[in-house]
């Protein structure tokens, strides 16, 4: 059979991007007909939590349907479109393949148990019918073949795989986004909608802009992010000093939910900051970027080289002997941001309100229930989870293994001081003013020990605890 009589199925994952797309390319270098898919999976989309949360929570729900428009329509750009079905993927490739009698199922590899869980059981019934899986590598900066460590030997200490990396191993360009017309289909293919929110099991809601942003899924949005951020705005060029910021659309690049969808490569951030330091500046900043893009390498090798050991209470350690508080009642305020601590509750609010949270106001939530209020970390994990726009297993899993201490990196005690934290990071207490009005009368200087503000000044500033504002669930004198 020559290549023009042959069939291929691409199968979008969390690569829902045209450029830097290997596994796309892959594809139209060895088929003559291409099929792009996508499958809203409902375990994923409706499934649950170990502790019942739901796994795709709704503003990530909304910003990958977005991103799957966007996707489509990109595609038809091209002469082609996205074939779209609510299912298992491995039953509705498995009856596309039979029905349009492909030669391959070409998809980007996922690594984490669930996603490898469903590639597996495609691959082996497609083996039944004569056709084969082709996989393809596209989430990290890095290529693992280029690495000068097998993955199993992969540092624990992110300082050490850094330094094995960042000076010798050349990040590739990204590869560019298919400009031919696909060719026409020979089939008939009935294509299918675009699922709503209430397909998935969510209400409809309108995004609002409370975090100072109106998220937008898809590669395109996604490109428009990166030229804001670099070239229209400069931004990059002052993040290593703004990223700890908490308020607002610019302090940093925002690039996580695309990154963790696919709707943006990070080779292609690399390769536009590389543009951007030969043609406007080259600094602190601009490194700084490239750092935290390596950070996310870190995590997602340390996903490969321990496996599910990431998703579990010890983490990567054989075992750990802590004994968890389950009081549920306060895991309860800690996720509604009602704990008394304005500083936890503000973040939180904005968490459950958009989806999103800065690397600063998570590092302190986590630390908070892991270490001042003695929860379980896989629950707060299995919250973010469900909550966040940007979710993504190696990030989060690891992040939080880090801040639990049960992470391979031997610095166990990552305790965040939450008052020198807030002091520090919103010295003006704007960010905790916005997202708690009911404390707005409060002077800056007071507002965020206010469990410890004597009873007639909170008269003067309107506010009564555990009436307007809930009293403390740990006392702030604590971090005197
Ligand atoms: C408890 C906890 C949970 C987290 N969960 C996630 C998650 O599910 N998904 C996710 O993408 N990030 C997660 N992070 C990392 C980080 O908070 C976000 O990547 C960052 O806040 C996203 O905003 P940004 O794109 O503006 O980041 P920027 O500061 O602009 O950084 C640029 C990019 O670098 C990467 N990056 C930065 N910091 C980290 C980090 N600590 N770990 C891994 N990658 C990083 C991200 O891809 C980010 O988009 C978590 C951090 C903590 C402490």
């Amino acid at each position: 059979m020559n290549k023009e009589s042959r069939r291929a199925i691409v199968w979008f994952r969390n690569d829902l991007r045209l450029h830097d797309n290997e596994a796309l390319l892959d594809a139209i270098q060895s088929a003559g007909e291409i099929i792009p898919v996508y499958i809203f999976d409902p375990r994923i989309f409706m499934g649950k939590t170990k502790y019942g949360f739901t796994k795709t929570g709704k503003f990530r729900a909304k910003f990958i349907i977005e991103s799957v428009i966007d996707l489509k329509s990109r595609l038809q750009q091209l002469g082609s479109d996205l074939y779209i079905r609510i299912g298992k993927p491995e039953e509705e490739l498995l009856s596309l393949a039979l029905e349009i009698k492909s030669s391959w199922v070409f998809c980007n590899r996922e690594r984490t148990q669930e996603e490898v869980d469903v590639q597996d059981a495609l691959e082996n019934s497609l083996w039944a019918i004569g056709q084969e899986m082709r996989y393809s590598r596209g989430k990290m900066l890095f290529y693992t073949a280029d690495l000068p460590f097998p993955v199993t030997h992969t540092p624990d200490i992110f300082t050490q795989f850094r330094k094995e990396v960042e000076k010798f191993i050349p990040v590739r360009e990204p590869l560019p986004a298919p400009s031919d017309r696909f060719n026409q289909l020979s089939v008939a293919l009935e294509y299918g909608d675009v699922p709503s929110l209430p397909d998935l099991g969510h209400e409809d809601f309108v995004a609002n802009d409370k975090g100072g942003y109106v998220w937008k899924g898809g590669e395109s949005e996604a490109l428009n992010q990166l030229k804001y951020y670099l070239w229209d705005k400069d931004l990059i060029k002052d993040y290593k000093e703004t990223r700890d910021g908490l308020l607002g659309r610019d302090f940093s690049s925002k690039f996580s939910p695309w990154l963790a969808q696919g709707c943006l490569s990070p080779k292609m951030i690399y390769s536009e900051l590389k543009k951007y330091e030969t043609e406007r500046t080259k600094n602190k900043s601009t490194y700084w970027m490239f750092f935290e893009l390596m950070w996310r390498d870190f995590f997602r090798l340390a996903g490969k080289k321990f496996g599910n050991a990431i998703f579990q209470e010890s983490g990567t350690k054989e075992e750990i002997s802590v004994q968890w508080n389950e009081d549920s009642a306060l895991f309860d305020k800690w996720a509604s941001g009602n704990t008394g601590i304005p500083f936890i509750d503000a973040n939180m609010r904005e968490l459950n309100a958009t989806g999103f949270m800065s690397n600063r106001g998570r590092q302190n939530v986590a630390s908070f229930l892991v270490k001042d209020l003695n929860l379980n970390w896989v629950k707060g994990a299995e919250y973010f989870e469900s909550l966040l726009i940007d979710y993504d297993p190696c990030s989060n899993y690891g992040n939080w293994n880090y801040i639990a201490g049960v992470g391979a990196d031997p610095r166990e005690d990552r305790y965040f001081n939450i008052i020198s934290q807030a002091k520090r990071y919103d010295s003006a207490a704007e960010y905790v003013k916005y997202w708690l009005p009911e404390l707005k009368a409060v002077p800056s200087e007071e507002v965020h020990t206010i469990d410890v503000v004597d009873s007639s000044k909170l008269r003067k500033y309107k506010v009564e605890l555990g009436k307007d504002y809930p009293n403390a669930v740990v006392g702030t004198s604590k971090w005197a």
